[in-house]
């Protein structure tokens, strides 16, 4: 086989390198190798419109079925890649094909986090992150009735959200102490768990799962308290692990992600890597981060395609996530680890508001609840390192691009 770019994994980011390297004039062979059998489809309906019912395969598909052929890109699926030969410059698949490459990139992802715990493979028992997961815990919604939820992050919620809506009965369990606490403020935690509670969802904090019962097929989930829950399905959401083992065995460095530079080159010059496995510089926090976004996968991808076809540009974005629950948007600008003080826009009971977080006076972060305007405009002020006025902020009257350009401009 000709040599050129080979893209291990065939999800966001490898979708996306794919559709840039050709829009940059790339005129090498580009093959896309994924261990799943569907072609590059996009994750985040799964626990919204495609678990809802609302979507069907084409609608999740990452480009339409034909364009791959169009463009000359060869997707092979259901094929797992199992090493790279760095010396020879080769990758080899599990069927124990060899593939030469002038360039590779790792776009593996991540797979679901496990409790290991007993129980933990009995029927009854699901994770989310791929298109079976979601037709498993789809079939077993079908007739399921009580579905406990181990994890209060964005996809238990979103989760939640959707059983509630197929009728379910459905409670949380978090570990700490309030719902996204490991990615939110208390004020977006505090909001939602009212959300949710209001929909009918029990929620209980504090409370660690530690096994599941049932002989053949699930009946409960175990608490280290000794409380048993009756279930007949439960999703573990407990996040994600990196699939950086490719890498960490062909001796690349990694660090619960593949280190990549600026240009998400590895240590290997021939070796990119993007999307969820990374871990990568930024200079708009001062430290690496390993982020699971759409937007992380996407830029990322255009920024290493750029970089194979001599375009360099350094990937140094504010980060942004969203997530649908019931008639709630919630739009997230930047990180808000680490930040020291707060300031709140709107009207948390109206259910159309905005939290901002600063680090040293700083704008680190901001969550939007249904509020798009405050959404945009402190992405532009965290990547400029601003510092908006409190009291406009907190003031409805006054507009956000008039806030954002007193801010950008002192
Ligand atoms: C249920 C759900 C909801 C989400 N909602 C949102 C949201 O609302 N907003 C948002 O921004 N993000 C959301 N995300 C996260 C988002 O989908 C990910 O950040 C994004 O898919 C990352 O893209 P990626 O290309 O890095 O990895 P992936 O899309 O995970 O693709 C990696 C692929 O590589 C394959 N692979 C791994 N190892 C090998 C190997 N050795 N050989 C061959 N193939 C391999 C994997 O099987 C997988 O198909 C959601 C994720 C999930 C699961």
């Amino acid at each position: 086989m000709k040599s050129g770019v080979i893209i291990v994994g065939a999800g966001h980011g490898a979708g996306q390198i794919a559709t840039s390297l050709r829009q940059f004039g790339y005129e090498g062979s580009i093959t896309l190798i994924g261990e799943e059998n569907y072609l590059p489809y996009q994750r985040p309906p799964l626990s919204k419109a495609w678990l809802a019912g609302d979507a069907g395969l084409d609608d999740v598909l990452f480009k339409p079925k034909g364009f791959w052929a169009d463009y000359n890109i060869t997707v092979m699926t259901g094929r797992r890649v199992t090493s790279i030969d760095r010396t020879t410059a080769h990758i080899v698949c599990d069927d124990g094909t060899r593939i030469p490459y002038t360039h590779l990139v790792l776009a593996t992802g991540g797979r679901a986090r496990r409790m290991n715990c007993p129980g933990e493979d009995l029927a009854g028992v699901h994770v989310l992150r791929t298109l079976d997961d979601a037709n498993a815990l789809n079939t077993a919604m079908k007739t399921g009735r009580k579905l406990v939820i181990v994890g209060g992050g964005y996809i238990g919620l979103e989760v939640a959200a959707t059983a509630r809506k197929r009728g379910l009965d459905v409670t949380v369990l978090e570990a700490e102490t309030r719902v996204l606490a490991r990615v939110a403020g208390t004020e977006i935690s505090t909001f939602f768990e009212r959300i949710h509670r209001q929909h009918g969802v029990e929620i209980i904090t504090g409370a660690l799962a530690q096994g599941f019962e049932g002989t053949n097929k699930l009946t409960g989930v175990c608490l280290n308290d000794g409380t048993l829950l009756g279930a007949d399905i439960a999703l573990v959401g407990i996040g994600l692990v990196a699939n950086a083992e490719l890498a960490l065995n062909a001796g690349l460095a990694c660090d619960s992600g593949i280190i990549v530079d600026a240009l998400c080159r590895t240590e290997d010059a021939a070796i990119y890597a993007i999307g969820d496995v990374t871990r990568h510089p930024s200079t708009i926090y001062g430290r690496s981060l390993r982020l699971e976004s759409v937007h992380n996968a996407l830029e990322q991808a255009k920024t290493a395609a750029g970089a194979i076809v001599g375009r360099e540009k350094p990937y140094n974005q504010v980060p942004w996530f969203w997530s649908d629950q019931y008639d709630i948007k919630l739009q997230i600008a930047g990180l808000s680890e680490g930040h020291d003080e707060t300031s709140l826009r709107g009207d948390m009971s109206a259910n159309a508001f905005a939290v901002f977080y600063f680090k040293g006076g700083v704008l680190i972060a901001c969550d939007a609840v249904n509020a798009p305007a405050e959404y945009m405009a402190a992405r532009m002020m965290i990547a400029k390192g601003t510092n908006p006025d409190r009291a406009a902020l907190a003031d409805l009257t006054v507009p956000m691009k008039e806030i954002m350009a007193a801010a950008i401009s002192s």
